[in-house]
């Protein structure tokens, strides 16, 4: 199969799933998630009509946004090392990973600098499985409390990875915990936090998710096929 029929594929999956639980597909962005594939073939799916691209290495995503151009929109969804952020501070829409105040204070003295603002999400540990991945369910307040007087940072809502299980009780338990948890902070009393996004759901778990509330999906393998790393 061609990259854009796999890409149609999982538009249409989308639209399938978003059907079948009552949702509206226009609520559901795709983020094909590029890591690992060199700039052509992004190019090659951004012929196709795919806007929103993610990636989890800082100096990989910054190479590709100098070369493919100012149209698409970039979203960084893996680890961030905080001597990285001047990195992407300059160019990334969206950064989906950040879980630590040390992340934030540096997003914003970056962004600041650049001149922009960034949308950020919050990264909560849903699955109980890496201690690295997000910050504790209870950590969230806090954050959200240190992030909402910045000025060059927008808490736009929240992000989460399930286990990596075929149990989909499991993987929708936690969804869940997600929604939730966004739900009970969305109306947060300061205003300038707008929890509206749930980043959550890949290629193997995008159905669930979409039933669980996502607004963004993360999906690369059932667009670019199996990495061979990363
Ligand atoms: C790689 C990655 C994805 C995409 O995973 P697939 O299983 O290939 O769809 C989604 N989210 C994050 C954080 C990733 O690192």
């Amino acid at each position: 199969m061609s990259i854009e029929a796999r890409l149609k594929n999982v538009q249409q999956k989308i639209a399938e799933y978003c059907n079948g639980c009552g949702r509206d597909p226009g609520g559901v962005t795709l983020i094909a998630v590029s890591k690992t594939n060199p700039p052509e073939i992004i190019r090659q799916v951004a012929g196709a009509g795919q806007i929103h691209f993610g990636e989890n290495k800082v100096q990989e995503m910054a190479s590709k946004m100098d070369e493919l151009g100012d149209t698409l929109q970039w979203h960084m969804i893996g680890p961030i090392q905080t001597n990285k952020i001047r990195m992407m501070a300059g160019r990334v829409d969206w950064i989906h990973s950040v879980s630590r105040k040390k992340e934030l204070d540096e997003i914003e003295k970056r962004a600041h600098q650049a001149g922009r603002s960034i949308r950020v999400l919050i990264q909560v540990n849903i699955s109980d499985e890496d201690q690295k991945s997000g910050c504790e369910p209870d950590e969230l307040p806090a954050l959200l409390e240190h992030a909402a007087p910045m000025e060059h940072i927008r808490v736009k809502g929240l992000m989460g990875m399930a286990s990596f299980s075929d149990d989909m009780d499991l993987v929708r338990s936690q969804f869940r915990m997600l929604r939730e948890l966004r739900d009970k902070w969305r109306n947060h009393p300061d205003k300038r936090i707008e929890l509206e996004h749930l980043s959550m759901g890949m290629t193997n778990d995008m159905q669930v998710a979409i039933e669980e509330g996502a607004t963004m999906i993360r999906v690369g393998t059932a667009i670019f096929g199996e990495r061979n790393y990363g």
